[in-house]
């Protein structure tokens, strides 16, 4: 495979891969995006051309997902419509986990999934279930793209059976009493990721070491407990259970392949189960797993670490039970960098609250000035400039600040009159485009802006024959939906409010 751009791009134009023309080509190759694994950005280029692999570690079903959660889980959404507006086909697979996740991250502890059914008097399978449920509703009201598939761990037992079993036919793992541990000393690349070199592993905290186990450093792809709730046959014993490493590595290669172009996950992801799910997955098909290893910043709350103890662990009820829409949680946690600490609070909340609407009555604005279309163009300057500014920011690994900054650029272009005729056309079409990344604006649709301006009509006709109860009448009534009036010299505008 081709590494650099021009190589690629002359694969490209020297192989039947014709969908697309050269420029859009040179179009694409201009995104950098941070790889964890270089600690660098490089130039994305996919394995296959024009489509993305794309792997996102989703939630571990044992609870509503906190805000925190949705933040890394956001990242990824925000970054597979980047590349899909850069044209690229994006195979997005996110992952549920349902089984064998332990407290500690690791072989130690209880497993989430039973230690929430003990909790709650109910079976693990219910607890799955309804947390599950509860995470797809969320993404729904946050205006996720859904994933191509959102695989369940337990649904693929005989996929990580096979590479388990894979991984101890040739000497990468080993039996103890019905558990099965992957044996770092046979993979010396293990650590290539986080950094973390197996000595001092060792040496550390981080590793409850366990008697049975050949190295301290290594982990579990199977384990045994007759004990466990959830629990499958197979040729380590009656009662196992998978490892919660070898169920991503298992799902990823099922749906996408042995190689993806794009592993993501939240920081905490890097070590230790992105690094286990490298040694599992390269040392079972000997090829490089992940081209670009991609991690989102924790969030913190009111400038510290979420906790329990604080009360601050917040979920999208919290934040709806407030009175703030969905949409304001998501413009929230995507409006920063995702590699910077982003702070949450309730003022921040409020204040992309207002931006929102903000960017609505932008919108409402070029729709209004788009339908002038006897004005002269005025302004392409201004669209041009936002955008390249705009796609600039999004290729410099999602720079979602400088979008923004662009889209404010073009609002205050807009605001001073700058902004007329076809020009406004462009600009609205361009708002739209940062919006398929945002998915936050409300733009009016026809059917809504046709019943407005009919009252409006009836209005301005009440107002010349002087009935002025009329003309009343129909502004309250618009005001009640949230629509407000303002006579200007032009005519009567509307606006949300
Ligand atoms: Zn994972």
């Amino acid at each position: 495979m081709a590494q650099t751009c021009s190589e690629y791009l002359n694969f490209i134009l020297t192989s039947s891969f014709g969908r697309l023309s050269p420029q859009s080509l040179a179009h694409i190759l201009t995104f950098r995006l941070y790889n964890t694994f270089t600690n660098q950005k490089e130039v994305f280029v996919p394995l296959t051309p024009g489509i993305v692999r794309m792997y996102n570690c989703g939630p571990t079903v044992y609870g509503r997902p906190h805000i925190g959660n949705l933040r890394s889980f956001l990242f990824a959404d925000v970054l597979r419509r980047w590349l899909e507006y850069k044209g690229f086909d994006v195979k997005q697979v996110m992952n549920i986990t349902d089984v064998g996740h332990l407290v500690d991250d690791a072989d130690e502890g209880e497993d989430k999934m039973l230690a929430q059914a003990a909790k709650e008097k109910i079976d693990p399978w219910a607890v799955a279930e309804r947390y599950m449920k509860e995470f797809l509703s969320d993404l729904g009201a946050l205006n996720f793209l859904p994933a191509m598939i959102y695989p369940r761990a337990t649904d693929h037992i005989p996929e990580m059976l096979e590479m388990v079993q894979g991984l101890v036919a040739t000497g990468y793992a080993y039996e103890v009493d019905g558990d099965v541990y992957f044996d770092v000393s046979k993979f010396p690349a293990y650590g290539k990721l986080s950094g973390n070199r197996v000595e001092d592993l060792v040496a550390g905290s981080r590793i409850a070491v366990r008697e049975e186990k050949r190295n301290p450093a290594d982990f579990a792809l199977w384990k045994s407990d007759e004990k466990h709730l959830m629990k499958w046959d197979s040729p380590y014993g009656p009662d196992g259970f998978p490892g919660w490493h070898i169920e991503c590595s298992a799902m990823a290669r099922k749906h996408l392949g042995e190689q993806l172009d794009i592993h993501t996950g939240g920081e905490d992801n890097v070590f230790p189960h992105h690094e286990c799910e490298i040694a599992q997955s390269e040392a079972f098909h000997g090829k490089q797993f992940a081209k670009f290893w991609a991690h989102a910043k924790f969030l913190q709350v009111d400038g510290g670490k979420m906790s329990k103890s604080l009360g601050n662990v917040y979920v999208l009820d919290d934040i709806t039970d407030r009175g703030f829409e969905p949409r304001v949680l998501r413009y929230t946690l995507l409006r920063g960098h995702y590699r910077q600490p982003l702070n949450f609070t309730w003022d921040i909340l409020e204040e992309s609250r207002a931006s929102i609407e903000n960017w609505d009555r932008l919108a409402q604005d070029l729709g209004r000035l788009s339908e002038d279309v006897e004005a002269a163009p005025l302004g392409m300057e201004h669209v041009e400039r936002a955008r390249k500014e705009f796609e600039e920011g999004m290729d410099d690994d999602l720079m979602v600040p400088r979008a923004l900054g662009a889209m404010g650029t073009l609002r205050g272009a807009v605001g001073r009159g700058e902004v007329a005729g076809e020009a406004a056309r462009e600009a609205l079409n361009f708002v739209k485009s940062v919006d398929s990344i945002l998915g936050v604006i409300r733009f009016e649709d026809g059917s809504l802006e046709a019943s407005i301006q009919s009252r409006i009509d009836a209005r301005t006709q009440a107002r010349s024959a002087k009935d002025w109860a009329e003309s009343d009448r129909i502004r309250d009534e618009l005001l009640a939906e949230g629509i407000a009036l303002e006579d200007g010299p032009d005519g009567v505008i509307w606006r949300r409010v």
